[in-house]
């Protein structure tokens, strides 16, 4: 039995070391533990799109609001690279094109969303006029790009500077109040939250068995452009407004999504719109296909691989040459976007149900730890 901690915090995820930082900013004595010798999870495979504007209209657009200072704050503590230059959604046709003119007519100035919408001269001088070739563009001027893969590290080596304990190679075995069971030994603490992402079955499973969580994987890409590209930018395209809430609702969603159907069945089937996020090495990370089930299927399509490829290469103008391919899994299609549960006093957990938690895991391990310890409410539903 080791000393006592104000808090245990199983899983170095994005939402494991938020929920750290929010704790450890306090002055409480925090632990975390994690199985792996670093984190491999789904904080480190995605694209690091802190998105702010594709987040629906309430509760998840001020999440990400929020996240947004925190990881500004986050780089420059930390070290690592943040492209602050927002993100560009290009209009490839004339539908998109409109959806982008009734977002920015009718959502974006009514609910915050802080953009520009790049149409003429302004479109054909972005990246040398590499992108001409589409109607417009929808400049995110809130979004953030990060690379995950060193982000998470170094966050990692800037909260044990703040005096959070990592378990690393460390399973946890069972939590019950006050109490966390390990490969490491016993614990004890005052606050123990599970941030476990999409294992469903070690810790609380009961509980969790009950939000009838699923997963989604997904195939993912780096990519070297074969062109002069030095992106400093997140690329979507009209495709994204399908699968992000702030353009729900609109008519021109629904036009699209039937015309997409109509013409490109494909892609609806294997759940695929474009993400390209640049690394710090002038190289793309390139995907976003979705498929979900109770469990993730390891075998990799390559036609989808190719029809991310194509869509990429069309929306960049420019060839592209594939360096790295890996899947990503993330906890997916609960009742609601994350769940924040209150298993018992002192026993919780937090997990995201949707895609994501960089964009807004920040500001929930916040408020969540703001709520834990009986703070102003945060407004955000816990399960009980
Ligand atoms: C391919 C891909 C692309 C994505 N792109 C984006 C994006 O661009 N923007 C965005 O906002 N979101 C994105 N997401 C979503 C986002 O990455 C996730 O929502 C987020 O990373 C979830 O964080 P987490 O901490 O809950 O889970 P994880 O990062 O999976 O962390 C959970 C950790 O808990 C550990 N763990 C579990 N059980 C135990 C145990 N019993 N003992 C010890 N350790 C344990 C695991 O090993 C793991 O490291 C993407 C996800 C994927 C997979």
């Amino acid at each position: 039995m080791t000393q006592h901690s104000d808090m245990l915090i199983v899983g170095a995820g994005i939402l494991g070391l938020s929920h750290a930082y929010a704790a450890a900013r306090r002055g409480l004595k925090v632990r975390v533990f994690e199985r792996s010798s670093t984190p491999l999870g789904a904080s480190v495979r995605n694209f690091g799109q802190a998105l702010v504007t594709g987040q629906p209209v309430g509760q998840m657009h001020q999440l990400a609001k929020a996240s947004r200072g925190l990881w500004a704050h986050w780089a420059e503590q930390a070290g690592f690279a943040l492209k602050r230059h927002g993100s560009l959604l290009f209009a490839r046709n004339a539908l998109e094109y409109q959806l982008l003119e009734s977002f920015c007519a009718e959502r974006a100035e009514q609910h915050g969303y802080r953009v520009e919408l790049l149409q003429g001269e302004a479109l054909n001088k972005l990246y040398g006029g590499q992108f001409r070739h589409h109607h417009a563009a929808l400049l995110g001027l809130d979004d953030q790009q990060l690379y995950s893969r060193e982000a998470i590290p170094a966050l990692v080596a800037f909260l044990r500077g703040q005096g959070v304990e990592f378990h690393f190679s460390t399973l946890v075995r069972d939590v019950e109040p006050g109490r966390l069971r390990s490969t490491a030994g016993t614990f004890t603490g005052t606050h123990t939250v599970v941030c476990s992402g999409h294992d469903y079955q070690t810790l609380l499973s009961d509980a969790m068995a009950a939000l009838e969580p699923q997963v989604c994987r997904l195939q993912m890409l780096r990519v070297r452009p074969q062109f002069e590209l030095d992106l400093q930018q997140s690329v979507l395209t009209g495709l994204s407004c399908l699968h992000y809430g702030a353009f729900d609702g609109l008519p021109e969603t629904e036009a699209l999504r039937a015309q997409v159907r109509r013409d490109t069945p494909h892609l609806v089937e294997q759940g695929i719109h474009l993400l390209v996020s640049p690394t710090p090495y002038r190289e793309l990370i390139i995907g976003d296909s979705h498929h979900y089930g109770r469990d993730a299927s390891p075998f990799n399509a390559e036609q989808v691989d190719d029809w991310m490829i194509e869509l990429a290469e069309q929306t960049l103008g420019g060839r592209l040459k594939v360096v790295e391919r890996w899947q990503g899994v993330y906890g997916a299609k609960g009742r609601r976007p994350f769940s924040l549960l209150r298993v018992a006093p002192g026993l919780s957990s937090a997990l995201m149900h949707t895609g994501v938690g960089m964009s807004v895991g920040p500001a929930l391990g916040e408020r969540n730890v703001a709520d834990l310890l009986g703070e102003a409410p945060h407004g955000l539903q816990v399960l009980e």
